[in-house]
């Protein structure tokens, strides 16, 4: 899609297949799913070329209570579409929501109200695909056009390429062509919404009555108005020293901007182009967005890695099976701090900081010799930026099984990335409250202390805070074993 304007009024669109929108007959539905804004929207605006809107949210149950249900992740989209709804009001318009199967739900208000076309920004997931491929298959069918418009990403999936035509299995070179791309420019958000009138705008549910009371509601404000807060303050200098301090926690010196692009609070897009001008803290910060497209393509290219991995030589990995280490690692009682650390934030926040995250995936995959599919689940429950793309991208890539992974053989020590990453142990300190006291000598190996030491601490090993669950030094061995089993396996 192109679109030459920042203000609604003079915006010139075409959509992914390059036919003109702007002759589109009147009335049609902004059906929103995971795009919750009205800045930079490209579906809203060429809806709004075309005339009156009905924005229009479907809950759907499958989403609500599916593979990866999540109260964290339910609480903050109700609360981001209230805050959608608020802001619609204020441009004239308002939310209108309804509950249950949208390939059934968008054809009959399509009928209702004489839509002549659906918009939608476009959605990648293989689920999101089936979904739309119904909706759109129903829609045609009673003569009304499907508009999947771009507004998710900064570049398509299918726009990076390599070339000879094919995708691309390695982030260094997708980076560069990602770059060498031409962009549309930024829109505006639109001045008023006309909308269909008439049309009983139906109810968004209290998040009590799902019981979606997450753990993160302490912890992040939802809704575009907050995000654009939030990058405001990034790109108005909080991401000076974003290039140095981003692997250490307890900084604080990463952008807490993953929800917002997750649920789409803010365009991409835009992100990238205000945070340019600060030399690397800019280039490494746009890199990781990068990586964040790096995973969509791999997902829309490859499907086929919600359910195995990239790498299917790793396919056959003889995953231990026990319900013990599991149960310690989603507890944050594994005796390893900094993994600990890590897992109790994300129970308490909904949120776990990346280099942590990496090192927890590691842990359950290569220490634990767990499968990554169960501790990629474990995240989806939890995280309110929660993600199909970015999150199996990031266990197959810890867990050495996905397109341009760590290498098997590299396997993180928990103990030696808390030293480096956590010196002081502030972060380990704040999550673990158990160790507050610990002397920095022993925070990072609290089952070293000697018993006058714990007494001082008020930390008892065994007791207060776990002994490791595993021998890091043995585990290693029998991870490198495994994988190099398979390997031989898969011939
Ligand atoms: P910043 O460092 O400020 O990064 C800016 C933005 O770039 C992020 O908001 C995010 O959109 C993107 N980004 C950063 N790092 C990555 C990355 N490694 N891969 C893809 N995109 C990235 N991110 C999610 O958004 N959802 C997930 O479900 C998710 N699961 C993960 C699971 C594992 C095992 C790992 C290792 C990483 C996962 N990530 C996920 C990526 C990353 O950890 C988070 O995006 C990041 O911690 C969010 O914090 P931030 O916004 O402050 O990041």
């Amino acid at each position: 899609m192109r679109a030459t304007a920042t203000s609604m009024g003079a915006c010139a669109v075409t959509d992914i297949a390059g036919e003109s929108v702007d002759d589109l007959p009147v009335a049609s539905i902004m059906w929103y799913r995971r795009d919750l804004r009205i800045h930079d929207l490209p579906a809203l605006l060429a809806a709004l070329e075309a005339g009156p809107v009905l924005p229009l949210f479907v809950l759907d149950d499958r989403l609500l209570h599916g593979r990866w249900p999540s109260a964290n992740r339910a609480w903050f989209m109700l609360e981001c579409l209230r805050v959608l709804d608020s802001q619609l009001r204020e441009h004239g318009s308002r939310l209108h929501v309804r509950h249950g199967a949208p390939e059934l739900l968008i054809p009959a208000i399509a009928r209702e109200v004489g839509a002549r076309a659906v918009y939608v920004s476009r959605d990648y997931s293989p689920f999101a695909r089936r979904r739309d491929a119904a909706v759109e298959e129903a829609l045609t069918r009673m003569g009304v056009a499907f508009r999947a418009l771009p507004g998710t990403l900064v570049q398509e999936p299918e726009a990076v390429r390599t070339g000879d035509g094919r995708p691309y299995a390695v982030f260094g070179p997708f980076f560069r062509k990602w770059q060498q791309l031409s962009r549309r420019a930024v829109l505006g958000s639109p001045a008023a919404i006309e909308t269909v009138a008439g049309v009983d705008p139906g109810r968004l549910p209290a998040t009590g009555e799902f019981g979606f009371e997450g753990a993160a509601q302490e912890a992040i404000a939802p809704g575009e108005l907050a995000a654009r807060e939030r990058l405001a303050a990034w790109a108005g200098g909080g991401i000076a020293g974003y290039a140095s301090g981003r692997d250490f926690p307890s900084k604080g010196a990463t952008s807490r901007l993953s929800q917002d692009l997750r649920w789409g609070l803010l365009s991409p897009l835009e992100v990238v182009e205000r945070c340019g001008g600060h030399g690397a803290d800019s280039g490494k910060f746009i890199a990781e967005i990068a990586w964040r497209e790096f995973s969509y393509h791999l997902l829309w290219h490859y499907p086929r890695i919600v359910r195995e991995p990239f790498q299917r030589r790793f396919g056959g990995i003889a995953w231990a099976n026990d319900a013990m280490p599991l149960d310690a690692w989603r507890a944050g009682r594994t005796g390893y701090p900094m993994v600990d650390a890590g897992m109790r934030e994300l129970l308490a926040t909904g949120y776990m900081h990346n280099r942590v995250r990496m090192i927890a995936a590691s842990f359950l995959a290569k220490d634990l010799l767990l499968d990554w599919q169960l501790g990629a689940a474990h995240f989806m429950e939890h995280l309110v930026d929660g993600d199909v793309a970015n999150n199996t991208v990031g266990w197959q890539w810890a867990a050495s099984v996905g397109a341009d992974a760590q290498p098997y053989f590299r396997v993180f020590n928990p103990r030696a990335q808390g030293e480096r990453f956590d010196p002081g142990g502030e972060y380990i300190r704040r999550w673990v409250p158990e160790l507050a006291n610990v002397p920095g000598k022993y925070i990072h190996e609290p089952a070293r202390m000697p018993p006058e030491v714990q007494r001082a601490a008020g930390c008892r090993v065994g007791v207060d805070y776990p002994e490791p669950i595993v021998d890091h030094v043995r585990a290693r061995q029998a991870s490198i074993e495994r994988y190099r089993e398979s390997l031989r396996r898969s011939g």
